[in-house]
């Protein structure tokens, strides 16, 4: 099976599972764990902020970093296709007790500056309080946009301007990193917090991580165990995700040559209208057949993917596919091509 359904499906290599079982751990509750403060510094560094904090998921992350910058009753501003808004199983909600105020995201994955403004609440006795714009960058749903440096500096001074903290959802920052040829702590620069997972490009089987001012990451860390996110000796993933960090990030752009090849070859058939994948991720439009159809004729024919939408496939590259895998998919799509009727 060539496994293209996420950048999530990636098992560690022999070294990586070496500097695993080699880690040094401690009981990361009383903040024992040097591999553990280790990728955490190494982590706020990467991202340009002073601290960062562990947490098991991307979904954490977010939930953590939402938490600590906001108070129950308050507003979020965030776009409708964000990861936030659609697939965190409503925690921001249902845990932060916070009111989602989803605009619509422009296929760059950005937001409408304007619009922002506009949602912003005046102070009035009868309003909540917008205290958070939450940004997504790459943008996971608008085909793995890398949202321009313009476009974040635009909505971050905005959100200065109005006097509302800023969360990125940087799950894919580094693919943002490679794609813009910026640094990850440029594109974070003018954000509050940041979170990135561990777990996707960068090809380790557990973790994210929040980045963010020192005090905050004190009250992230109280958030964290609220949540029952306190691990002991993780020592073990972390040093994971040392590894990744050290060996995976330089490697993104393969992922993305191998993502528009994989693109270029579909769009040759004229059931897909492939998106122009600026990073890992490919979209695919069906024209003709249905999503379950042809999911299912791929799978036959050896090939993963996922549904994305009522019309949308959804394919994306990772360290575990090469640019031969890629050709191989190719040729097993044309072969599936005859399996399923127009
Ligand atoms: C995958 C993803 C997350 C959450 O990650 P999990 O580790 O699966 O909880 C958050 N944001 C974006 C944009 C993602 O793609």
């Amino acid at each position: 099976m060539i496994d293209l359904r996420s950048d999530t499906v990636t098992k560690p290599g022999e070294a990586m599972r070496r500097a695993m079982a080699e880690a040094e751990v401690g009981d990361d509750v009383f903040g024992d764990d040097p591999t553990i403060n280790r990728l955490e510094a190494r982590a706020a560094e990467l991202l340009g902020k002073e601290a960062a904090l562990f947490v098991p998921s991307g979904t954490m992350a977010n939930l953590v970093g939402v938490l600590t910058h906001t108070r129950p009753g308050d507003e979020i501003v965030l776009g409708d296709e964000s990861h936030i808004f659609n697939y965190e199983v409503g925690g921001a909600a249902r845990i932060g007790g916070l009111q989602t105020h989803p605009l619509r995201n422009r296929p760059d994955g950005s937001l409408d500056a304007g619009e922002v403004a506009a949602a912003v609440r005046d102070d009035n006795i009868h309003n909540p309080v917008t205290s958070l714009l939450a940004l997504e960058n790459t943008h996971n749903r608008c085909g793995g946009a890398a949202v321009s440096i313009e476009q974040m500096d635009a909505l971050t001074a905005l959100a200065r301007e109005k006097r509302m903290r800023v969360h990125l959802d940087g799950a894919r920052i580094f693919n943002a990193q490679a794609a813009l040829v910026l640094p990850a702590a440029r594109i974070a620069r003018d954000c509050d917090s940041v979170s990135f997972c561990l777990s996707k490009g960068l090809g380790c089987p557990v973790g994210s991580l929040l980045c963010g001012p020192r005090d905050y990451i004190v009250e992230a860390r109280r958030n964290r165990k609220m949540l029952g996110g306190g691990m002991r000796q993780a020592g073990i993933l972390a040093a994971a995700g040392l590894y990744a960090l050290e060996h995976h990030i330089d490697r993104m752009a393969d992922d993305h040559a191998n993502a528009r090849r994989l693109a270029e070859g579909l769009r040759r058939h004229d059931a897909f209208v492939p998106n122009d994948p600026q990073t890992n991720i490919v979209v695919v439009e069906v024209a003709r057949g249905t999503v379950g159809g042809w999911l299912k004729a791929f799978r036959e024919a050896g090939v993963l993917a996922v549904g994305f939408g009522p019309a949308r496939i959804r394919m994306v590259t990772h360290l575990d596919v090469s640019a031969a895998d890629i050709e191989d998919a190719l040729g097993r799509i044309n072969g599936a091509m005859a399996a399923v009727p127009a």
